[in-house]
């Protein structure tokens, strides 16, 4: 926390509920102390020094986390790289991102009981200083005092009967009775198909573990993504909340629900949805956003071919950061906080320009795979534009919330500086201005490159297996 947050960090009546009084008599005692690092800007630059990994663990926070992850590729000459997770497929991302690390262990391929010499050790204890923010981060305390052969040996075993169950999986499924065939698109018998391109995009995948990417989630198994699920539903509630002529103005709302230039949409935006509704749309949000995670964890060749941007990969570290910490520290604020990440994370993976393939965007990799339906089919338009509806709605939504929130910043950020509310007000960019740079951007059928939402829409075939329309409701 810094001096400046005093105030909004003590007042709320969970945990701390001071009076003001109270919280006025800690600033001025905190003022009085030198060297402190002021304001946001200054934080983030400064090297914050995180205590040597063979420290005591620090009384003042929560008790350390044991079983944690601790990355051991060098960074320079002597220092190791500080990351610690919570979870191995953390530490697996991090080694792939941070330190171009390769896991030689893939799927089905894995000696028998052969434990693999990776860039990580295993029981690792740990604390986190900072709820959020800059410098919120895991780091490894008490490092040697512990037993640190308990937490690999358990990890082995797990591994050992996971294998077991992969193998026995595999010998049951007939695999290749299962892959999509990668059709010929010119002998495509169904338009819609051939205009999706699904077959190309999926081609050489099994269907049933394609479909298994989107499945519902285990709390046992994904607690990480009951948490983005759980952060995604809230998100939907506050912005449908937000997506109000009275908050933020009609004409954003028009804006909002435009689909193509100099051609003004006849209703504004709508963001009520009756509860089955509501269920629905962000499922299929979910389903995308499991995606994204779950093939995160995939190398690059067993999963469909897609491409993060540098600005999505980025908001997907730190949404993932954020979730971990939810997982293992619960708590409102935390779970504020992964709400801002998954709305940041959406709006990126929304704003991907298309330069060659259309499947270098991850949202339309997954789309695909929700074409996918049981048995391996392929929805036709009829089953299928509903979803694309459902995607588009929330995402026109989460546009909204996102200037909401730009907007709200920004005068903050002013108001803190000494700027009145209304001089602040009337200087930051409005609803419409905001609302209208994101919809240009990445919202609309038209422009170079083309956006996501272009990619199907609209469709129009005469073909039997679908009358397809442009999606309604958008
Ligand atoms: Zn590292």
């Amino acid at each position: 926390m810094l001096p400046s947050q005093i105030d909004s960090n003590f007042a709320p009546q969970q945990p701390h509920g001071f009076v003001k009084q109270e919280r006025e008599r800690i600033a001025k005692k905190v003022a009085e102390i030198d060297g402190l690092i002021l304001n946001p800007e200054a934080f983030t630059q400064c090297e914050f020094p995180f205590p040597a990994d063979i420290s005591e663990p620090i009384a003042a926070l929560q008790a350390p986390q044991t079983s944690g992850f601790r990355c051991t590729f060098p960074i320079t000459e002597g220092v190791i790289c500080p990351f610690v997770s919570k979870t191995e497929k953390r530490m697996q991302g991090h080694c792939k991102k941070a330190h171009n690390w390769r896991n030689p262990r893939r799927r089905g391929h894995q000696p028998k009981g052969s434990s693999q010499e990776v860039p990580w050790r295993t029981g690792v204890q740990y604390q986190r200083f900072f709820v959020q923010g800059a410098k919120s981060r895991f780091f490894e305390v008490g490092r040697g005092a512990g037993d640190p052969s308990s937490g690999e040996a358990e990890g082995t075993r797990w591994e050992t009967l996971e294998k077991a169950i992969d193998h026995g999986m595999s010998k049951v499924d007939d695999v290749q009775q299962r892959k999509i065939k990668a059709t010929d698109e010119s002998k495509e018998p169904n338009p819609w198909l051939r205009r999706t391109g699904w077959a190309r995009h999926l081609g050489r995948f099994d269907r049933e573990e394609l479909r298994a990417l989107v499945r519902p989630v285990d709390p046992e198994k994904d607690p990480e993504l009951v948490v983005v699920h759980k952060a995604f539903h809230q998100l939907i509630h506050r912005a449908q909340k937000n997506a109000v002529s009275d908050v933020v103005g009609r004409a954003a709302l028009f804006e909002a629900h435009r689909k193509e230039e100099g051609k003004k949409p006849k209703k504004p935006f709508n963001s009520r949805m009756d509860k089955t509704t509501f269920r629905q749309y962000t499922l299929y949000w979910n389903q995308l956003l499991s995606y994204v995670v779950r093939t995160d964890d995939l190398d690059k060749e067993d999963r469909p071919r897609f491409k993060f941007t540098s600005k999505q990969q980025d908001m997907l570290d730190e949404l993932m950061d954020a979730v971990d910490q939810v997982v293992e520290f619960q708590g409102q604020m935390l779970e504020a906080h992964v709400q801002g990440r998954v709305l940041q994370f959406c709006i990126a993976l929304l704003d991907h320009g298309l330069a060659d393939n259309e499947y270098q965007s991850v949202i339309i990799s997954g789309l695909a795979v929700l074409g996918l339906q049981e048995g391996g089919r392929w929805a036709n338009a009829e089953d299928y534009t509903p979803k694309l509806s459902a995607v588009i709605k929330l995402a026109r939504l989460m546009v909204i919330q996102n200037a909401y929130e730009i907007r709200q910043q920004s005068i903050a950020n002013k108001v803190g500086q000494g700027i009145s509310q209304v001089d602040a007000e009337e200087s930051t960019r409005s609803h419409v201005k905001l609302v209208q740079g994101m919809t240009r951007k990445f919202m609309m059928l038209t422009g170079i490159p083309r956006p996501w939402i272009g990619c199907w829409t609209p469709v129009r075939t005469d073909c039997t297996s679908g009358t397809a329309r442009p999606p309604k409701g958008r």
